[in-house]
């Protein structure tokens, strides 16, 4: 028996009359690891930005375990256990590893809150198991500031970690990384995926490859194919949208 973890629903944004998710259906199972493609465009970040209450949508239904999500606002959604990684990373460039994800535990919110008080055992062991998850055990005492960009991106995947969402919405995590960093990723991805739901919207073929269980494609705001890699790749609406970009 499985169960769902989100269930989005007809789900509808227009800006301006412009639909950039016209009445979606996206279910997510829990453990589930899911991968969202399609071309620039397709609606892929937009249905992020509404789950995780950054746009509001202009009709439809987001639950999220037994929580309608779409009159709730970001921090309520976060507080719930939904985590969301933007594009581009935001670390703290002049904190160390350490502090990142130390300012990123729950319990001290704020930076002032968390840089000075006591750290307790629960605190340094989340930090060192998290640490290790993200490859950045050795470099926990340097700056974010100089992380490559690939570290950087692992470092923001921590700092969600230490939130321990239940479900986790990854956009385009593996963008400016080499082929063996986008390795290690995959990697990463499968290993926190134990135990809570991912998904993951990416453009390299590759890489989803590499973890999807289940791939969705989304063209013009609506779902185009739905199903295992070997059965999108070979779907002929799929094939289509992608030779015709
Ligand atoms: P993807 O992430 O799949 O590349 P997006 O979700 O970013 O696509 O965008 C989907 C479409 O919606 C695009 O045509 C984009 O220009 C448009 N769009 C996204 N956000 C806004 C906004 N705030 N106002 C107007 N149009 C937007
Ligand atoms: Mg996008």
């Amino acid at each position: 028996m499985t169960s769902l973890i989100l269930a989005v629903e007809d789900l509808t944004v227009s800006f301006d009359g412009f639909k950039a998710v016209d009445k979606l259906n996206f279910y997510v199972e829990e453990d589930e690891l899911r991968c969202v493609i399609g071309p620039n465009g397709a609606g892929k970040t937009t249905l992020l930005d509404m789950i995780c209450g950054k746009t509001k949508p202009t009709a439809g239904t987001i639950k999220f375990k037994r929580f309608q999500l779409q009159d709730m606002i970001e921090y309520q959604i976060t507080r719930l256990g939904v985590g969301r990684k933007f594009q581009n990373p935001s670390v703290y460039e002049d904190l160390t590893v350490f502090e990142n994800l130390e300012i990123s535990y729950p319990k001290r919110r704020g930076i002032l809150g968390s840089l000075f008080f006591r750290r307790d055992r629960a605190l340094l062991d989340k930090i060192d198991k998290v640490a290790e998850d993200i490859f950045l055990h050795e470099v926990l005492r340097h700056k974010a500031g100089q992380l490559s960009h690939g570290q950087k991106q692992w470092l923001e995947i921590g700092m969600l970690l230490m939130q321990d969402p239940e479900l986790m919405l990854l956009d385009e995590p593996v963008a400016g990384m080499s082929p063996k960093e986008r390795e290690q990723t995959a990697e990463l991805l499968k290993r926190i995926s134990s135990g809570r739901s991912i998904v993951v919207i990416e453009h390299d073929m590759a890489f989803v490859r590499m973890i999807a269980h289940k791939v969705t494609v989304l063209h013009q705001g609506r779902l185009l194919a739905e199903g295992s890699m070997d059965q999108v790749q070979n779907d002929p609406k799929v094939i289509e949208v992608y030779l015709g970009h």
